[in-house]
C-alpha cells in the first residue's frame, strides 16, 4: 500500500474505517470478507475520442467501489473495482437524467485515441474527453457510462443509473463502455476486455442490465468504425452479441 499519489485499496473492518479515513490520500474501500488488497497501478498512454476527441491535464489518486461476486459456476471470487468520478478528476454534470431500468443494450465503444496504460494517463485522457464532449458537443457531462484502460482499470463515467450520451437512439436503453485507444489493428490486452465481462456480469447481479441483455457495437447501431475492426471481431465471440 502506498500513500499519497498512488492508489490503495485497504479492506478495514467498520470501526477501523471510521478512525482511518484520509479521503484527500488515499480512500479506504468498505470492508470484504474475502477480498484481497488490489492495485490497478501498471501501465501508459494518451487516450482521445471514440469518434471523438480529448484533451489534457494530470493527478490521480485512488480508491474505489468493490464489489464482490460470487461466480456460481467457477465458484471463484469476482471484485468489480469502479474507480469514481471525484478520483480522475470530473467535473460535475450540468444536467443529468435517469436510465430505463433494467438496462437492454450494452454499446462497446472506442475512444481512437491514444491507448492508456496508466492511472496518469487515463486520467488525462478523461479529462480531455469529458472536456471535448461538454465544451466542444455541449453534452451534459462525459458521454460514456463506463470507461477501461490498457491496465484493467475500470472508470465511472456516468456510471449505473445515468443516462450516457454515446449511441444515438439507445441512449436511454443502453450502457456505453469506452476502451480506451484505438483498436482498429489490435484488440485491447486481455485485462482490460476481461473487464468488461465483470461489468457485464455485476450489472445483471445488482439488476441495472437485463439478464438477457444484447450486446452491440457501436457500428451496429450507427454509421461509425467505433469501436474499431479488431475489437469489434472480438466482441462478436462474447456472449449475447447481436449484430
Ligand atoms: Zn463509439
Amino acid at each position: 500500500m502506498v500513500w499519497g499519489m498512488r492508489k490503495c485499496t485497504v479492506f478495514l473492518s467498520p470501526a477501523l474505517y471510521s478512525i482511518l479515513s484520509p479521503p484527500h490520500l488515499c480512500e479506504i474501500v468498505r470492508t470484504g470478507t474475502r477480498t484481497a488488497p488490489s492495485s490497478r497501478h501498471n501501465a501508459a498512454a494518451q487516450g482521445i475520442q471514440c469518434c471523438h476527441l480529448a484533451g489534457v491535464f494530470s493527478g490521480i489518486c485512488g480508491g474505489g467501489e468493490v464489489m464482490e461476486l460470487q461466480d456460481t459456476e467457477q465458484q471463484n471470487s469476482v471484485s468489480l473495482e469502479i474507480i469514481p468520478r471525484h478520483e480522475w478528476g470530473a467535473r460535475a454534470p450540468t444536467s443529468q437524467t435517469a436510465l430505463n431500468m433494467p438496462v437492454t443494450y450494452l454499446v462497446i465503444h472506442h475512444s481512437a485515441g491514444s491507448r492508456c496504460f496508466t492511472p496518469l494517463e487515463s486520467g488525462k485522457a478523461l479529462r480531455g474527453i469529458q472536456n471535448f464532449h461538454m465544451d466542444t458537443r455541449g453534452w451534459w457531462d462525459i458521454g460514456y457510462s463506463f470507461l477501461i484502460s490498457e491496465d484493467g482499470n475500470l472508470y465511472e463515467g456516468r456510471g449505473w443509473d445515468t443516462e450516457g450520451a454515446h449511441t444515438l437512439h439507445y441512449n436511454k436503453d443502453s450502457y456505453g463502455v469506452c476502451f480506451l485507444g484505438s483498436f482498429t489493428d489490435e484488440t485491447p490486452r486481455s485485462a482490460a476486455l476481461q473487464k468488461v465481462e465483470i461489468l457485464i456480469r455485476t450489472g445483471i447481479s445488482r439488476g441495472h442490465l437485463r439478464p438477457d441483455y444484447i450486446l452491440k457495437g457501436h457500428r451496429d447501431l450507427g454509421d461509425t468504425e467505433c469501436p474499431g475492426e479488431a475489437l469489434y471481431e472480438h466482441i462478436q465471440t462474447l456472449p449475447h452479441f447481436q449484430p
